[in-house]
């Protein structure tokens, strides 16, 4: 079965406004083909869109989706642009909602968060990034669940905080922006980590392109980002990107001497999903 470890289809809802058929197709999309997918929100509102979507996946028999909440990253540039300023109070109140989902097993993964030191706009937030990012990290390890990373220009970060990552019990780096190197020491560190790939994989990105051709199978997801990581030439990324994804990992790995079929990937892919989320079941 196709996996997704990582989308946003509550923001579907930012891309295709105006297209109420088309969105929901794309939704339905998840069960026709059998995806088990990973939704990420980054409030209450996404949170309880991505929860119905759930919902009515298991009322309908589809493959589940699973339910992730984090503070992304980029949220306190973003007030910055919108004049506003993230404050503490925010950060509780995030934690507060995360928490209480935990508790009453709402909850599968904590994230997406992060680091994201790409611009000087982002550098400019690095301090209260470093603040949710640790309270983050604390709820994944208290709460028993894995960590959905968003980290970019930051590795060195990723470093500094290996001790603790080293307590979660998985953790996912979404769309794996470093090196194949750098994976190889994050897994020597200790860490539980899983290196998750998608369109970068089909755009020349030379270092996720060498990471998937090189690390161990039993290490490797697949992810959309939908809508957020488009393949070229196209408006939004979807479910039906999966496929594509999974085709170019085996070709990649085929002609790095790493031999695999299509369907053999897919099979580890999905176990290596399932072992992430098993034991977060709802
Ligand atoms: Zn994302």
């Amino acid at each position: 079965m196709l996996t997704d470890a990582h989308c946003h289809p509550c923001d579907l809802l930012f891309v295709l406004p105006n297209a109420e058929q088309e969105r929901i197709n794309i939704l339905l999309h998840n069960g026709e083909n059998g995806v088990i997918a990973a939704a990420s929100a980054w409030n209450a509102d996404d949170f309880a869109y991505n929860e119905t979507l759930a919902r009515n996946a298991e009322k309908d028999g589809q493959a589940p989706l699973f339910q992730c909440f984090g503070i992304h990253p980029q949220l306190p540039a973003i007030y910055s642009e919108k004049g506003k300023q993230f404050k503490d109070a925010d950060l509780t109140a995030s934690m507060e909602f995360l928490y209480s989902t935990a508790e009453n097993k709402k909850i599968n993964a904590v994230g997406e968060f992060g680091f994201d030191l790409f611009n000087d706009s982002f550098k400019e937030t690095e301090k209260i990034q470093d603040k949710i990012f640790e309270a983050h990290l604390e709820a994944a390890i208290n709460n028993g669940l894995p960590a959905v990373l968003h980290v970019r220009r930051a590795m060195h970060k990723i470093f500094l905080h290996a001790k603790n990552l080293c307590r979660c019990k998985a953790v996912i780096f979404h769309s794996w922006p470093g090196s194949y190197e750098e994976a190889l020491s994050i897994l020597k560190h200790g860490i539980n980590a899983y290196f998750s790939f998608g369109n970068t994989i089909l755009c020349n990105h030379k270092q996720a392109i060498r990471s998937c051709a090189l690390l161990p199978s039993q290490r490797l997801l697949t992810e959309t980002d939908t809508p957020f990581q488009p393949r070229r030439g196209e408006q939004f990324s979807n479910w039906k990107d999966l496929l594509p994804i999974l085709e170019t990992a085996a070709k990649l790995r085929t002609e790095a001497g790493n031999k695999i079929g299509v369907k053999d990937i897919e099979l580890q892919i999905e176990a290596n999903f399932k072992n992430i989320f098993s034991f977060s079941t709802l």
